[in-house]
């Protein structure tokens, strides 16, 4: 084979692999993105991958997720990841496994569980977050998704105590709060942003035993919000630091041609909902991700799996809004 056909080869195949990630991306409702393939954010993560793929190297991909169950009992089964998350992490999985069968060497994603960065600002025991991190490893290994793995903070500041983790975090790469708020004060992606976070940590904090009032909490998560950022920011420079070559990959929309790759957790549709922030309901073969609450509301019935609680099952009868079909 000539050298031009070798490289028009691995031309076609990097185009290929960013064509298998980029149908799973998840945008910005008035990003400028455009086409069911964005050929602007193809282009920008053109040269990296194309560089690894010469190389030979499998592909590496960083996904700051899975930080813990949320503490509200009204939205989640338990602390411990459930079906919800093993159904992110085999699609996760699925997304490597088909670049593999375009690109012999393959791809890694490195979950890089971000809840032990965050968990004293967004009311989660470190005990929990320990549990969650666990049950990811085991569940990992149990359904052999063996293009994934699990990078935590834990892994940084080996044998450090939970908080001066978070201290040295901060110390290193944390961001000054005044700048935050001018950012989320100029509007657009970091208002966004922080209106997300702020909206998803007043849902977790109100739970059925909270007894304060709403603006009371609202005032409280508003100022944690700021910490949360600064804390996923820092998480997100040491990981570049740390990962140089890799992809990076968010399960938050992000603008058109940027370095993070907004990405879905499911075969399809535009799921806002996280596994760590509902729970899963099948229904007529078919999963999708709701609230605990909503679930148990529909009728929906818990299905235990080898002893545990795993997921919802609802009769097929109740339909289904099309925002809420996960993967089929
Ligand atoms: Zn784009």
């Amino acid at each position: 084979m000539s050298s031009s056909s070798v490289a028009l080869d691995t031309e076609l195949a990097t185009i290929e692999v960013l064509r298998t990630v980029l149908a799973h991306q998840r945008r910005h409702r008035d990003g400028a993105c455009t086409g069911r393939i964005c050929l602007r954010c193809m282009r920008f993560h053109l040269d990296s991958v194309r560089a690894t793929m010469k190389r030979g190297a499998p592909i590496e991909f960083v996904l700051p997720a899975f930080p813990a169950k949320s503490p509200n009992p009204a939205k989640v089964l338990s602390p411990l990841p459930d079906t919800a998350e093993e159904l992110a992490l085999r699609f996760l999985n699925s997304l490597c496994e088909r670049i593999a069968d375009i690109y012999p060497p393959g791809a890694r994603i490195s979950i890089c569980s971000d809840g032990r960065v965050f968990s004293d600002l967004i009311g989660v025991p470190d005990e929990h977050v320990t549990a969650y991190q666990r049950g990811i490893e085991r569940m990992i290994q149990r359904i052999g998704a063996t293009h994934l793995s699990l990078f935590t903070l834990d892994d940084v500041y080996t044998g450090a105590h939970h908080d001066e983790m978070r201290k040295v975090l901060d110390a290193g790469y944390g961001y000054d709060h005044a700048d935050l708020r001018s950012e989320v004060k100029a509007g657009g992606h970091a208002l966004a942003l922080y209106r997300g976070i702020t909206r998803f940590m007043l849902e977790d904090q109100l739970t059925p035993g909270y007894t304060g009032t709403k603006a009371a909490l609202q005032r409280k998560c508003r100022e944690l919000a700021y910490g949360v950022i600064s804390r996923s920011k820092a998480w997100g420079d040491l990981l570049g630091e740390l990962f140089p070559h890799a992809v990076r990959l968010s399960i938050h929309p992000q603008a058109c041609a940027t370095g993070k790759i907004g990405i879905l957790l499911a075969e399809t549709p535009d799921s806002w909902l996280t596994p760590w922030h509902s729970v899963a309901v099948e229904s007529g073969g078919t999963f999708t991700l709701m609230k605990r609450a909503e679930a148990e509301q529909a009728g929906a019935q818990l299905v235990y799996v080898a002893g545990k609680p795993s997921y919802y099952s609802l009769a097929p009868a109740a339909e289904l809004a099309p925002w809420q079909r996960l993967c089929a």
